[in-house]
Order: C-alpha cells, then structure tokens, then sequence
C-alpha cells in the first residue's frame, strides 16, 4: 500500500489506530478456516464517519477493504485474499441502547456475542443467537454471515433477530435500513439482504435487534443412543411431538473427544448422544419435561440422564462447545463443513459420511444441531500430507453432491466465504448466480468490500 494512502488512513483514525509492522499484519492474517492471508494494513477506526472516510478513500484508489470481527469465521470471511486493508471492529464494541419497553437493543458491531447476553440476562431479556463461538464472537460477524447455534431449533437465527442497520457502503456513503418497530414493510427489505452477505456488499456499523423475554427455567437431558439411526430416529420424532430449545447430536468419535469433560460416566457401546434442552417458564418446563421423559421411555435407548443441577447443565453445554477445538487431538487440521439436509434425510447423511471416512481411510466426525438437519461434518487430515490432502478432497466433493442430491444446501452458518465459493453453482442456478453477481455489482461496482469471497472468479 503506498505510503500517501497510509498517511491519509493515519490522518483519518489517528497515527495509533493503524498498524502495518510485520507481527501485526501476521496477527489479523489467520481466522478459524485454519488459511493465512497477509493485510498490507490494519485499520481500528472508532466511528461509522471515520469508516466513512476510510471508505471514500477506499473507493477513489480502489484498494480492497476486508471488515474483521473477532476472525472466528470457518470460512476465511475475514481474510484478505487480494492484500489491501483489514478494518478491525473492536473499537465500536458499545452496547448503544437497551429499550426494554419495547424490548430492542442497538449495538455496535464489535460488541462480543456473550457480553451481550451476559447484560440482557441481568435484565431479564434474552437475544437466542448463541453459535458455540459465542464468548468471542462479534454480533458483527454474526450479522454478516448470519450465524445460527444450538437454540436456532426453537427460536431461529440471526437474521429472525436483525430489525435495521445502519451501513457504510463500497463509496463511503452511510444509510440506514429497516425498522426498530415490530413490524414494517415499506420498500425492499435491504436488511435482510445485508445480513449473510460476508462483508461483500457494505460495511455494518450499527445494528437493531430484537430482543425477547428471558425464559426463566430449562431442563437439560443428555441421551445415549445405540446407533445413529436411532438417534437421528428419535430426532425426528421428537419434533412432531414437540419442540424443545436444542437438539444436539455428537457422533461416536465426537463423543470420545468430549468424553473426559462430561459430567456424567457412558455406557461403553454408547453410539451418539443427543443434548437435549427445554426452557420456558417453570411450570412450562415442568411439562415439556413431562412429555420428553414419557417420550425417551418409549424408546429403548441406553441411557437417559438429566442434569438436575445447573452445574452439571454448564458442564454439558461446555464440553459440547469445546468439541470444535478439542478435534484437533485427532488430527493437526481440519475441514469443518456446515451442511444442512431435511431432518428426514439425517440418517442418510451421516450413514454417509461413515462410509466416506471408511472408503478415504481419514478421521471424519459428525455432531451439530440435529434439529435443524444442520449436521457439521468435520474431515480430519494433515495438511501437509499430499495423500490426505487429495482425500479429503474427495471427501469434500462427495459430500456436497449427497447434500445436494438429499435436497440440503452447503451452508447453515458458517457462508460460503472462499472456502466453499467454487462450489456455488452446484446449489445456485446460473441466473440465479448472475443475477447475485449483479447485486454485488451495484452495491460494490469496483469490487472492493471483501473482494474474492463468495464468488470465485472475481476480477
Ligand atoms: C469454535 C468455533 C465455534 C463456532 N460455532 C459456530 C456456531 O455454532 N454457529 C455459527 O453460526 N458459527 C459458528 N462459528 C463460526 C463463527 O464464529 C461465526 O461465523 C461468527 O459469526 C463470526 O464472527 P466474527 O466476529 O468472528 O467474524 P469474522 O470471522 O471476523 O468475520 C466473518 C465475516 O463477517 C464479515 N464481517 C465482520 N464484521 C462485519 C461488519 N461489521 N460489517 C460487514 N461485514 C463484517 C467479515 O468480513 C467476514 O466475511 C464458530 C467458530 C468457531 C471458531
């Protein structure tokens, strides 16, 4: 980056708020897709005028802008492809307003996931996105690439939760989108098309959320299947009966990276366990509880345990959000793939990727949100081993073909960003792309907010 274009970056967020020295470059170069990506700068601007600016400056010597959260996305999102300059949110992490008449809340973008929660709890409110990633995640990052978790089963994903924006677009002008009302439906519901668009059509600087009374009981039920039929089986048939906050499913090796971490000893020929949580007020817990143990006795399965206490609940919901970090003692790499197939075709999918492992000779685990037949498949390898790398591969290959063969798309949460683009028109029609590529174009017509990322050949 020429150093007149640093001169009037430092001029315009102050000479500390941006980096260029090799470790700090090599610090925003990395996120959780396990690729590097060298920034030629690093910017932390504290206001949506100074992104403004940033952005006019952007646009008029057409330099690529690659907007940071907290780098957690699985999908190389925040991950200068093409150099330029990486602009870091977490100086706009300002918990702007909590409206608890009219239950909404505006927020900066930087504001992490967990904190916000932490404060709506003490309020008696709750915001129901809480992917695993939560305790460092930025609502930012959850808006863009509409992140989903454990509790989107019952209460949806972020997008269910985003009223209005505010957004800095590719020439640094500023609008606002939506509402903070209840409802509203004048003109295009640009809201919704900022949210999942990865940092490629603007940049997001404040955010209106709606928020929901925190429900104030929940039971917490850790299944131990005999088979993954049988757990896939039984989510199914759970749903028609009712609908509980989470489902979760970990497969066998899943389970036995977790296992030490569990409060609870498993049978040995435990095959899958399910999570499994309800909430609501007492008396509703009392009788969702009711109905789920009558439901899980019918069924022969190997063991059923509740979490009577809330440490033990913790405990469990810990040791299944460390399962993501806890992979790596299979292997020092990992594909993550967030593929989501009617619930139905869940047995079919995950039958599947047992084969796929047996046929590749790799690691490949299955677990995630059951419920939504959002199933992560996780493909173990060394990066550095050609062999592994081929297979895994062909593991990758496969099973998006049996996604999309089950009716499934390649994505529930984590986007498309360049991880996944070359496969886009196995979903998208080709009118479908180009009319997408077009969206981009006018948002975007220099291709400079996030360039690379969810299309692949762009210029
Ligand atoms: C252990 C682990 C568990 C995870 N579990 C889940 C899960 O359960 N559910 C889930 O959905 N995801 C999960 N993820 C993925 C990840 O945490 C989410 O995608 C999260 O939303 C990314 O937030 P971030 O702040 O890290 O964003 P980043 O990774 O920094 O950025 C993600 C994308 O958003 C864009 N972006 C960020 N901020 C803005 C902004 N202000 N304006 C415009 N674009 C912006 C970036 O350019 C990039 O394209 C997990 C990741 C890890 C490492």
């Amino acid at each position: 980056m020429e150093q007149y274009i640093l001169t009037e970056l430092a001029e315009i967020v102050g000479a500390g708020q941006l980096a260029t020295a090799d470790e700090e470059l090599v610090s925003y170069s990395y996120d959780g897709s396990g690729q590097e990506f060298l920034p030629e700068a690093i910017v932390f601007p504290g206001s949506t005028q100074e992104i403004s600016r940033i952005m006019a400056l952007a646009y008029r010597e057409k330099f690529p802008v690659v907007v940071r959260g907290a780098g957690s996305g699985m999908t190389g999102g925040s991950l200068p492809l093409k150099g330029g300059l990486v602009m870091a949110m977490s100086r706009l992490n300002r918990i702007l307003e909590i409206d608890q008449d009219n239950q909404v809340a505006v927020v900066e973008p930087g504001v992490i996931n967990g904190d916000f929660q932490k404060k709506l709890n003490s309020l008696g409110l709750f915001y129901p996105p809480d992917p695993a990633s939560l305790a460092f995640c930025t609502l930012g990052g959850n808006v863009a690439e509409c992140a989903g978790g454990p509790s989107a089963v019952k209460y949806g994903v972020t997008r269910d939760y985003v009223l209005g924006l505010e957004v800095v677009l590719a020439d640094g002008r500023i609008i606002e989108t939506g509402v903070r009302t209840a409802k509203g439906v004048v003109g295009y519901d640009l809201t919704r098309l900022f949210v999942g668009s990865e940092g490629t059509l603007a940049i997001i600087t404040r955010i209106i959320l709606k928020l929901l009374p925190l429900p104030v009981a929940s039971a917490t039920f850790m299944v131990c299947c005999r088979s993954i039929l049988q757990a896939t089986r039984l989510v199914r048939d759970l749903l028609a009966l009712q609908r509980p906050r989470t489902v979760e499913f970990m497969d066998n090796t899943a389970v036995s990276l977790i296992r030490e971490r569990l409060p609870f000893s498993l049978p040995d020929n435990t095959a899958a366990i399910l999570l499994i949580e309800v909430d609501g007020s007492k008396i509703s817990v009392k009788n969702q509880s009711a109905l789920l143990t009558e439901f899980l006795d019918s069924y022969d399965m190997l063991l059923v345990k509740r979490a009577e206490k809330q440490a033990d609940a913790k405990i469990l919901w810990q040791a299944r959000r460390a399962l993501s970090p806890a992979a790596f003692a299979l292997r020092p790499d990992k594909i993550s793939e967030d593929v989501v197939v009617p619930r139905s075709k869940i047995p079919e999918l995950v039958t599947f990727t047992e084969k796929l492992a047996k046929k590749h000779n790799l690691p490949v685990f299955t677990f995630g949100h059951a419920g939504d037949g959002n199933i992560h498949v996780n493909i173990m390898l060394d990066k550095k081993n050609k062999d592994e790398l081929d297979q895994a591969k062909a593991v990758r290959i496969a099973l998006f073909s049996k996604v999309i063969l089950l009716s499934g798309t390649l994505s529930g949460e984590h986007g498309v960003g360049n991880t996944k683009a070359e496969f886009l028109s196995r979903e998208l029609s080709p009118d479908t792309l180009k009319l997408m590529r077009q969206v981009k174009g006018l948002f975007d017509p220099l291709n400079i907010l996030n360039p690379g990322k969810i299309f692949r050949d762009d210029k």
